[in-house]
């Protein structure tokens, strides 16, 4: 798992304002311009172009509670 205070200083390289992220699963997410960064081998791929539509992660995950 990554650490909370690793978290803290992980911020999304999208938006200007460089807002906080939030663990979401397999993906730390940016509320502001709503993209879900992955985590890989538990290291945060904070590249815009590796994000995707938080939409995206929200369905997978819902998919998965259906299981
Ligand atoms: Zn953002």
């Amino acid at each position: 798992m990554l650490h909370p205070e690793l978290l803290a200083l992980l911020a999304c390289p999208a938006c200007e304002e460089r807002p906080p992220l939030e663990l979401h699963g397999a993906y730390l997410v940016c509320f502001q311009c709503r993209r879900a960064y992955p985590i890989r081998d538990e290291i945060p791929v904070l590249l815009v172009e590796e994000a995707v539509p938080l939409e995206q992660v929200q369905s997978e995950q819902s998919q998965e509670q259906g299981g």
